[in-house]
């Protein structure tokens, strides 16, 4: 039975490298792969997922409106595929989680979901919640605060090292960094 997997991290854990390499293994085996990204993520150009250490390969690309059960169905019908991979699914709809359970319960597909768990103010973001609640496989990549605790939130800084403490989920085209730290040091930057 195929199963549906949410390997969820905050910032700069590896999420990237990690995917790119299990894809790579199911390639080294003759096995046919499909990659899929955000679209409104174009730090590397579109439809590519690229790693910090280097590694990229060619994705498709998905807004809010793609069907991907559609899309993965009609790709699956050309050549079967064996497992799909999503890069940046923090950003999937509520509907799109659900479809990719039925490509893993109905065309048997695995789906390995990469993804932030929560945002800069703390909140989960849509993909991640609905990931959350319904993957069958939940698996923390962990990265490390600046104090060596393990790292589950990210704080937005804006240009001046500020934390931002509200504003829009998705800061697209901004200059704004992301930093991962642990709850205790994200709570006195953005709660207190
Ligand atoms: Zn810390």
């Amino acid at each position: 039975m195929a199963q549906l997997y949410f390997y969820y991290s905050a910032m700069n854990a590896g999420k990237s490298t990690s995917l790119l390499q299990s894809a790579y293994n199911y390639k080294e085996r003759g096995m046919h792969v499909v990659l899929f990204t955000a679209a409104l993520d174009d730090r590397f150009g579109t439809g590519v997922v690229a790693s910090r250490i280097g590694l990229q390969a060619e994705a498709q690309l998905f807004g809010q409106d793609s069907h991907l059960l559609e899309q993965i169905n009609k790709l699956n019908r050309q050549q079967r595929i064996d497992c799909v991979f999503i890069d940046e699914a923090q950003f999937l709809t509520k509907e799109q989680v659900k479809q990719l359970t039925f490509v893993v319960d109905e065309l048997n597909i695995p789906v390995l979901a990469y993804g932030l768990r929560t945002d800069f103010a703390g909140e989960t973001f849509e993909g991640s919640h609905y990931l959350l609640a319904w993957a069958d496989k939940l698996v923390e990549l962990k990265t490390v605060c600046h104090c060596g605790r393990k790292a589950n939130f990210v704080v937005r800084m804006d240009e001046q090292g500020q934390a931002v403490k509200q504003g829009a989920q998705v800061d697209v085209g901004g200059n704004d960094k992301y930093v991962s730290m642990c709850r205790l040091h994200f709570k006195q930057l953005v709660w207190e």
